[in-house]
Protein backbone atom coordinates (compact mmCIF):
# COMPACT_ATOMS: atom_id res chain seq x y z
CA UNK A 1 0.00 0.00 0.00
CA UNK A 2 3.12 2.48 0.72
CA UNK A 3 4.52 2.42 -2.67
CA UNK A 4 1.37 3.48 -4.11
CA UNK A 5 2.35 6.47 -6.21
CA UNK A 6 0.95 9.73 -4.94
CA UNK A 7 -1.65 11.83 -6.79
CA UNK A 8 -2.78 14.39 -4.80
CA UNK A 9 -1.36 16.17 -1.28
CA UNK A 10 -3.10 17.04 1.02
CA UNK A 11 -1.79 20.14 3.48
CA UNK A 12 -3.34 20.29 7.08
CA UNK A 13 -2.89 23.34 8.83
CA UNK A 14 -4.67 24.50 12.27
CA UNK A 15 -5.21 28.12 12.29
CA UNK A 16 -5.49 30.01 16.26
CA UNK A 17 -5.67 33.51 16.05
CA UNK A 18 -2.96 33.74 13.13
CA UNK A 19 -4.45 36.74 10.62
CA UNK A 20 -0.48 38.39 10.54
CA UNK A 21 0.84 34.88 9.55
CA UNK A 22 -2.15 33.99 7.13
CA UNK A 23 -1.03 36.02 4.28
CA UNK A 24 2.05 34.88 4.20
CA UNK A 25 1.43 30.77 5.17
CA UNK A 26 -0.91 30.67 2.34
CA UNK A 27 1.26 32.30 -0.13
CA UNK A 28 4.27 30.09 0.51
CA UNK A 29 2.72 26.79 0.98
CA UNK A 30 0.72 27.02 -2.17
CA UNK A 31 4.31 27.81 -4.24
CA UNK A 32 5.88 25.16 -2.48
CA UNK A 33 3.15 22.77 -3.56
CA UNK A 34 2.97 24.64 -7.00
CA UNK A 35 6.26 23.26 -7.26
CA UNK A 36 5.63 19.34 -6.58
CA UNK A 37 3.78 19.12 -10.23
CA UNK A 38 0.84 17.31 -8.70
CA UNK A 39 -2.61 17.99 -7.52
CA UNK A 40 -3.01 19.88 -3.93
CA UNK A 41 -5.23 21.37 -1.48
CA UNK A 42 -4.95 23.30 1.56
CA UNK A 43 -6.92 22.98 4.33
CA UNK A 44 -6.77 25.63 7.09
CA UNK A 45 -8.88 24.75 10.02
CA UNK A 46 -10.02 27.55 11.89
CA UNK A 47 -10.03 26.57 15.11
CA UNK A 48 -12.54 29.01 17.22
CA UNK A 49 -10.16 32.20 16.15
CA UNK A 50 -11.80 35.63 18.07
CA UNK A 51 -9.34 37.53 15.19
CA UNK A 52 -9.81 38.11 11.54
CA UNK A 53 -8.63 34.42 10.72
CA UNK A 54 -11.89 32.85 9.52
CA UNK A 55 -12.83 35.80 7.59
CA UNK A 56 -9.30 35.58 5.57
CA UNK A 57 -9.16 31.92 5.06
CA UNK A 58 -12.82 32.18 3.76
CA UNK A 59 -11.62 35.14 1.52
CA UNK A 60 -8.89 32.54 -0.21
CA UNK A 61 -11.19 29.71 -0.56
CA UNK A 62 -13.69 31.41 -1.96
CA UNK A 63 -10.98 32.75 -4.64
CA UNK A 64 -11.31 31.41 -7.74
CA UNK A 65 -9.35 28.64 -8.89
CA UNK A 66 -8.27 28.44 -5.11
CA UNK A 67 -6.60 25.48 -3.88
CA UNK A 68 -7.73 26.54 -0.38
CA UNK A 69 -10.38 24.96 1.61
CA UNK A 70 -11.12 26.66 5.00
CA UNK A 71 -13.00 24.66 8.16
CA UNK A 72 -14.42 26.45 10.26
CA UNK A 73 -14.69 24.71 13.69
CA UNK A 74 -17.44 26.57 15.99
CA UNK A 75 -15.20 26.83 19.00
CA UNK A 76 -11.53 26.27 20.47
CA UNK A 77 -10.74 22.46 20.44
CA UNK A 78 -7.29 22.60 20.68
CA UNK A 79 -4.27 22.09 17.51
CA UNK A 80 -4.79 17.91 17.72
CA UNK A 81 -8.44 17.93 17.94
CA UNK A 82 -8.15 20.99 14.78
CA UNK A 83 -6.32 18.88 12.98
CA UNK A 84 -8.43 15.66 12.89
CA UNK A 85 -11.02 18.07 12.03
CA UNK A 86 -8.91 18.86 8.95
CA UNK A 87 -8.07 15.48 8.23
CA UNK A 88 -11.92 14.13 7.85
CA UNK A 89 -12.11 16.49 4.89
CA UNK A 90 -8.81 15.43 3.27
CA UNK A 91 -9.13 14.01 -0.60
CA UNK A 92 -5.61 13.35 -1.37
CA UNK A 93 -2.97 10.49 -0.65
CA UNK A 94 -0.15 11.89 1.13
CA UNK A 95 -1.04 14.30 4.24
CA UNK A 96 1.06 17.00 5.64
CA UNK A 97 0.43 18.81 8.63
CA UNK A 98 2.48 21.90 9.72
CA UNK A 99 1.83 24.85 11.95
CA UNK A 100 0.22 28.34 10.60
CA UNK A 101 2.89 30.30 12.73
CA UNK A 102 5.66 29.75 10.21
CA UNK A 103 7.66 28.26 12.80
CA UNK A 104 8.01 25.43 10.45
CA UNK A 105 8.88 26.37 7.06
CA UNK A 106 6.72 25.38 4.07
CA UNK A 107 9.30 24.99 1.65
CA UNK A 108 9.99 22.09 3.94
CA UNK A 109 7.26 20.09 2.00
CA UNK A 110 8.93 19.14 -1.19
CA UNK A 111 11.45 17.39 1.10
CA UNK A 112 8.53 15.92 3.29
CA UNK A 113 7.08 14.40 0.03
CA UNK A 114 10.53 12.88 -1.61
CA UNK A 115 10.89 11.32 1.39
CA UNK A 116 7.22 9.74 1.88
CA UNK A 117 7.54 8.85 -2.18
CA UNK A 118 10.50 6.35 -0.75
CA UNK A 119 7.91 4.31 0.54
CA UNK A 120 7.28 5.55 4.00
CA UNK A 121 4.08 5.52 5.74
CA UNK A 122 5.23 8.30 8.32
CA UNK A 123 7.72 11.31 7.48
CA UNK A 124 8.92 12.78 11.19
CA UNK A 125 10.61 15.56 11.11
CA UNK A 126 13.59 16.66 13.69
CA UNK A 127 13.79 20.45 14.27
CA UNK A 128 17.33 21.71 13.51
CA UNK A 129 18.11 24.70 16.01
CA UNK A 130 14.97 24.94 17.46
CA UNK A 131 13.98 28.53 18.36
CA UNK A 132 12.23 27.76 21.57
CA UNK A 133 12.67 28.71 24.62
CA UNK A 134 15.28 26.83 27.19
CA UNK A 135 12.60 24.97 29.33
CA UNK A 136 10.25 23.94 26.40
CA UNK A 137 13.41 22.16 24.82
CA UNK A 138 14.87 20.60 28.47
CA UNK A 139 10.88 19.42 28.48
CA UNK A 140 10.81 17.93 25.51
CA UNK A 141 13.71 16.37 25.79
CA UNK A 142 12.52 14.69 28.65
CA UNK A 143 9.85 13.69 26.97
CA UNK A 144 11.41 12.07 23.66
CA UNK A 145 13.21 10.19 26.39
CA UNK A 146 10.30 8.86 28.04
CA UNK A 147 8.37 7.70 24.77
CA UNK A 148 11.47 6.03 23.18
CA UNK A 149 11.85 3.98 26.82
CA UNK A 150 7.98 3.24 26.59
CA UNK A 151 7.50 2.27 22.96
CA UNK A 152 10.78 1.49 21.53
CA UNK A 153 10.44 3.31 18.98
CA UNK A 154 12.97 6.20 18.19
CA UNK A 155 11.25 9.50 17.42
CA UNK A 156 13.65 12.05 17.55
CA UNK A 157 10.98 15.10 18.20
CA UNK A 158 7.87 13.81 19.11
CA UNK A 159 6.69 18.23 18.98
CA UNK A 160 7.20 19.24 15.49
CA UNK A 161 3.57 19.08 14.19
CA UNK A 162 5.98 19.30 10.31
CA UNK A 163 5.33 15.67 9.20
CA UNK A 164 3.36 13.63 6.58
CA UNK A 165 1.40 10.60 6.77
CA UNK A 166 0.14 8.31 4.12
CA UNK A 167 -3.67 8.02 3.58
CA UNK A 168 -4.33 5.10 5.24
CA UNK A 169 -2.34 5.90 8.23
CA UNK A 170 -4.65 9.04 8.68
CA UNK A 171 -8.10 6.79 8.07
CA UNK A 172 -6.17 4.73 11.11
CA UNK A 173 -6.27 7.38 13.14
CA UNK A 174 -10.12 8.71 12.18
CA UNK A 175 -11.57 5.41 13.56
CA UNK A 176 -9.70 5.70 16.90
CA UNK A 177 -12.45 7.13 19.35
CA UNK A 178 -10.70 8.69 21.85
CA UNK A 179 -11.18 12.37 22.69
CA UNK A 180 -7.84 13.47 23.39
CA UNK A 181 -4.93 12.54 20.84
CA UNK A 182 -1.20 13.05 20.31
CA UNK A 183 -1.43 12.66 16.74
CA UNK A 184 2.45 12.63 16.14
CA UNK A 185 2.35 9.28 18.38
CA UNK A 186 -0.73 7.78 17.14
CA UNK A 187 0.51 7.74 13.94
CA UNK A 188 3.65 5.67 14.90
CA UNK A 189 1.12 3.20 16.70
CA UNK A 190 0.02 2.45 12.73
CA UNK A 191 2.99 3.11 10.83
CA UNK A 192 5.11 -0.07 9.32
CA UNK A 193 7.08 2.27 7.89
CA UNK A 194 8.63 5.63 9.26
CA UNK A 195 11.30 7.60 9.28
CA UNK A 196 12.81 11.49 10.67
CA UNK A 197 13.99 14.13 8.76
CA UNK A 198 15.84 17.31 9.58
CA UNK A 199 14.32 20.33 9.06
CA UNK A 200 14.77 23.90 10.06
CA UNK A 201 12.67 25.72 12.53
CA UNK A 202 12.26 29.61 12.52
CA UNK A 203 11.19 32.12 15.56
CA UNK A 204 7.65 32.69 15.77
CA UNK A 205 7.14 36.12 13.71
CA UNK A 206 4.01 37.35 14.81
CA UNK A 207 2.26 36.73 18.46
CA UNK A 208 3.34 34.71 21.23
CA UNK A 209 2.89 30.81 21.84
CA UNK A 210 -0.96 29.51 21.84
CA UNK A 211 0.62 27.44 24.61
CA UNK A 212 0.43 29.00 28.44
CA UNK A 213 2.08 26.69 30.85
CA UNK A 214 -1.40 25.17 31.82
CA UNK A 215 -2.32 23.97 28.34
CA UNK A 216 1.05 22.92 27.99
CA UNK A 217 0.46 20.48 31.01
CA UNK A 218 -2.53 19.31 29.63
CA UNK A 219 -0.83 18.65 26.51
CA UNK A 220 1.66 16.79 28.17
CA UNK A 221 -1.30 14.44 29.56
CA UNK A 222 -2.74 14.05 26.37
CA UNK A 223 0.87 12.44 25.58
CA UNK A 224 1.37 10.21 28.78
CA UNK A 225 -2.31 9.26 28.54
CA UNK A 226 -1.91 8.43 24.11
CA UNK A 227 1.41 6.67 24.65
CA UNK A 228 0.60 4.15 27.51
CA UNK A 229 -0.83 2.98 30.11
CA UNK A 230 2.19 2.21 32.88
CA UNK A 231 1.79 5.22 34.93
CA UNK A 232 -1.18 3.31 36.37
CA UNK A 233 0.97 -0.08 36.96
CA UNK A 234 3.66 2.10 38.27
CA UNK A 235 1.03 3.65 40.58
CA UNK A 236 0.47 0.05 42.13
CA UNK A 237 4.27 -0.72 42.69
CA UNK A 238 5.23 2.47 43.70
CA UNK A 239 2.17 2.36 46.57
CA UNK A 240 3.38 -1.53 47.38
CA UNK A 241 6.58 -0.01 47.66
CA UNK A 242 5.52 2.79 50.43
CA UNK A 243 3.43 0.62 52.00
CA UNK A 244 6.30 -1.71 52.82
CA UNK A 245 8.83 0.90 53.80
CA UNK A 246 5.75 2.07 55.95
CA UNK A 247 5.63 -1.32 57.56
CA UNK A 248 9.37 -2.07 57.98
CA UNK A 249 9.20 1.62 59.54
CA UNK A 250 6.59 0.67 62.00
CA UNK A 251 8.53 -2.02 63.47
CA UNK A 252 11.60 -0.03 63.72
CA UNK A 253 10.28 2.04 65.79
CA UNK A 254 8.50 -0.26 68.23
CA UNK A 255 11.76 -1.92 68.56
CA UNK A 256 13.48 1.48 68.73
CA UNK A 257 10.95 2.14 71.78
CA UNK A 258 11.17 -1.28 73.77
CA UNK A 259 15.20 -0.47 74.00
CA UNK A 260 15.51 3.40 74.48
CA UNK A 261 12.21 3.88 76.40
CA UNK A 262 8.88 5.92 76.55
CA UNK A 263 11.37 8.78 76.71
CA UNK A 264 12.30 8.07 73.32
CA UNK A 265 9.02 7.69 72.06
CA UNK A 266 7.90 10.89 72.56
CA UNK A 267 10.09 12.44 70.46
CA UNK A 268 9.19 9.90 67.93
CA UNK A 269 5.77 11.42 67.51
CA UNK A 270 7.67 14.37 65.17
CA UNK A 271 8.89 11.25 63.41
CA UNK A 272 5.55 9.69 62.94
CA UNK A 273 4.19 13.04 61.27
CA UNK A 274 6.93 13.30 59.20
CA UNK A 275 6.07 9.53 57.85
CA UNK A 276 2.85 9.94 57.53
CA UNK A 277 3.35 13.64 55.53
CA UNK A 278 5.18 11.41 53.27
CA UNK A 279 2.08 8.84 52.81
CA UNK A 280 -0.36 11.43 52.20
CA UNK A 281 1.76 13.35 49.83
CA UNK A 282 2.26 10.09 47.65
CA UNK A 283 -1.48 9.10 48.17
CA UNK A 284 -2.14 12.21 46.22
CA UNK A 285 -0.14 12.35 43.56
CA UNK A 286 -1.38 8.59 43.38
CA UNK A 287 -5.18 10.34 43.34
CA UNK A 288 -4.35 12.63 40.81
CA UNK A 289 -2.73 10.31 38.36
CA UNK A 290 -5.83 8.14 38.73
CA UNK A 291 -8.12 11.39 38.44
CA UNK A 292 -6.73 11.80 34.86
CA UNK A 293 -7.61 8.78 33.92
CA UNK A 294 -10.94 8.78 34.82
CA UNK A 295 -11.35 12.06 33.36
CA UNK A 296 -10.74 10.35 30.56
CA UNK A 297 -12.93 7.14 30.65
CA UNK A 298 -15.73 10.04 31.61
CA UNK A 299 -14.84 11.55 28.51
CA UNK A 300 -14.89 8.92 26.20
CA UNK A 301 -18.42 7.67 27.94
CA UNK A 302 -19.81 10.80 27.54
CA UNK A 303 -18.69 10.74 23.84
CA UNK A 304 -19.06 13.94 22.95
CA UNK A 305 -17.96 15.15 19.55
CA UNK A 306 -14.69 15.43 19.42
CA UNK A 307 -15.07 18.62 17.14
CA UNK A 308 -17.81 20.13 15.32
CA UNK A 309 -17.24 21.77 11.81
CA UNK A 310 -19.39 24.38 11.54
CA UNK A 311 -18.66 25.28 7.65
CA UNK A 312 -16.17 24.18 4.76
CA UNK A 313 -15.75 26.61 2.32
CA UNK A 314 -14.16 25.48 -0.68
CA UNK A 315 -13.65 27.54 -4.33
CA UNK A 316 -15.85 25.10 -6.74
CA UNK A 317 -18.53 24.11 -3.95
CA UNK A 318 -19.91 26.49 -1.13
CA UNK A 319 -20.55 23.93 1.48
CA UNK A 320 -22.36 25.23 4.41
CA UNK A 321 -22.65 21.48 6.38
CA UNK A 322 -22.81 19.93 9.66
CA UNK A 323 -20.40 17.34 10.33
CA UNK A 324 -18.89 15.81 13.56
CA UNK A 325 -16.76 13.24 14.90
N1 LIG B 1 -3.35 26.07 17.56
C1 LIG B 1 -4.67 25.68 17.40
N2 LIG B 1 -5.49 25.65 18.49
C2 LIG B 1 -5.04 25.95 19.74
C3 LIG B 1 -3.68 26.29 19.90
C4 LIG B 1 -2.86 26.33 18.80
O1 LIG B 1 -5.11 25.41 16.29
O2 LIG B 1 -5.82 25.89 20.67
C5 LIG B 1 -2.47 26.11 16.37
C6 LIG B 1 -1.74 27.42 16.18
O3 LIG B 1 -2.49 28.33 15.42
C7 LIG B 1 -0.52 26.97 15.44
C8 LIG B 1 -0.25 25.59 16.01
O4 LIG B 1 -1.48 25.15 16.57
O5 LIG B 1 -0.76 26.84 14.06
C9 LIG B 1 0.86 25.58 17.03
O6 LIG B 1 0.63 26.54 18.03
P1 LIG B 1 1.80 27.43 18.65
O7 LIG B 1 2.69 27.91 17.56
O8 LIG B 1 1.17 28.46 19.49
O9 LIG B 1 2.54 26.35 19.53
P2 LIG B 1 4.11 26.25 19.80
O10 LIG B 1 4.84 26.51 18.52
O11 LIG B 1 4.38 27.27 20.84
O12 LIG B 1 4.27 24.83 20.28
MG1 LIG C 1 4.67 27.69 17.12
Amino acid sequence: MTDQPLNKISVVIPVYNEQESLPELMRRTDAACAQLGIDYEILLVDDGSSDASAEIMTAAAEAPDSHIVAVLLNRNYGQHSAIMAGFSHISGDLVITLDADLQNPPEEIVNLVETARQGYDVVGTVRQNRQDSWFRKRASRLINHLIQRTTGKAMGDYGCMLRAYRRHIVDAMLNCHERSTFIPILANTFARRATEIPVLHAEREFGDSKYSLMRLINLMYDLITCLTTTPLRLLSVFGSVIALAGFAISLLLIALRLFLGPQWAAEGVFMLFAVLFIFIGAQFVGMGLLGEYIGRIYNDVRARPRYFIQRVVSHDANTTQDKSS
